[in-house]
């Protein structure tokens, strides 16, 4: 069973924000950001590339709402999905990373792919 689905089923602690019967939000153990929420389908769904239409249209109003128990709603945040290698997914269970408590910097580039864009 994957990390993920093990903080499903309460197999392994972490730091909950907010859940219903389909979705859950919880504090990343790594933070990148001041505020750094992971939001999950319950589900095992690998990636994003798997992702439905009927997902994406429920877990849109749980993310919003994870914002507004943050108090991240009116300062703004960043998503962020990884998806699949290149994407530099590292858990194999479909995440949206929610960044805040700052103000982040744009764009988010590999070190050694700076010059190339800027
Ligand atoms: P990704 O690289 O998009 O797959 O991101 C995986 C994220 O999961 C990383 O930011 C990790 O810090 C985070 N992570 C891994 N294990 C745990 C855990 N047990 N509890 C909370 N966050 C975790």
């Amino acid at each position: 069973m994957c990390i993920f689905c093990k903080i499903v089923k309460d197999e392994i602690p972490a730091n909950k924000v907010h859940e219903n019967d389909d979705f859950l939000a919880f504090h990343d153990v790594n933070p990148k950001a001041p505020i750094h929420i992971l939001v999950i389908p319950k589900n095992h769904i690998e990636k994003f590339q798997n992702a439905t239409p009927e997902l994406m249209a429920k877990i849109t109003p749980f993310i919003q709402e994870v914002a507004r128990i943050l108090e991240l709603d009116q300062r703004g945040y960043r998503l962020i999905v990884n998806n699949g290698e290149d994407g530099g997914q590292e858990v194999m269970h479909l995440h949206f990373h929610m960044l805040g408590g700052t103000k982040l910097l744009w764009p988010q580039l590999a070190p050694d792919e700076n010059k190339k864009y800027l």
